[in-house]
């Protein structure tokens, strides 16, 4: 039996408006289609559906580094008109780079026997490679769809698909 998850990483407004807090640029538009095809074709093969979902408190320390984002309760941290959620997915907060930090992810791809996780959602080179990272670790073979993650930064893009590829053990999938 194998049972797949998609995890969808913080398709929010901040990150996806262009007048979000952080927008991610014109890169994580074009992913947008490519996202809900995914979730689409997803939820018709029965694989549990993962929504991560940066939620910061107003003064969380992230706000040192990057510019307030996501906070709890604001339309920034809401996902973007064309993402729709529906019942019996997963919406996961998180405050960290990596899904599994102070989350409840370790226990949902347990409890859905999980054997299998793709990725879709931005960034590629910070909240993608990091939670890619972590499943690795945890030994859950891993697909990045290359068409459904976008960066800000196009190097910092390509360093971390190859990085993932190379050094963590992910598949590409073109
Ligand atoms: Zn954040």
């Amino acid at each position: 039996m194998s049972r797949k998850a998609l995890l969808v990483i913080d398709m929010l407004n901040d990150f996806l408006e262009p007048s979000g807090a952080l927008y991610c640029g014109d890169e994580s538009r074009k992913i947008i289609p490519a996202v809900k095809d995914l979730l689409e074709k997803y939820r018709q093969s029965d694989a549990a559906i993962i929504f991560l979902m940066d939620s910061h408190k107003p003064d969380d320390k992230e706000f040192e580094m990057f510019a307030p984002h996501c906070v709890t309760g604001t339309p920034g941290a809401d996902f973007i008109p064309e993402i729709k959620t529906n019942e019996g997915d997963y919406l996961v907060p998180k405050t960290r780079f990596s899904a599994f930090y102070e989350t409840d992810l370790d226990n949902i791809l347990k409890q859905e026997d999980i054997s299998e996780v793709h990725i879709s959602g931005v960034c590629t080179s910070i909240c993608v490679m990091e939670t890619v990272a972590d499943l690795r670790n945890r030994d859950y073979p891993v697909v990045v769809h290359e068409k459904a993650v976008a960066d800000f930064d196009p190097e910092s893009h390509a360093f971390a698909l190859k990085r993932m590829q190379n050094i963590l053990g992910a598949r590409i999938k073109p």
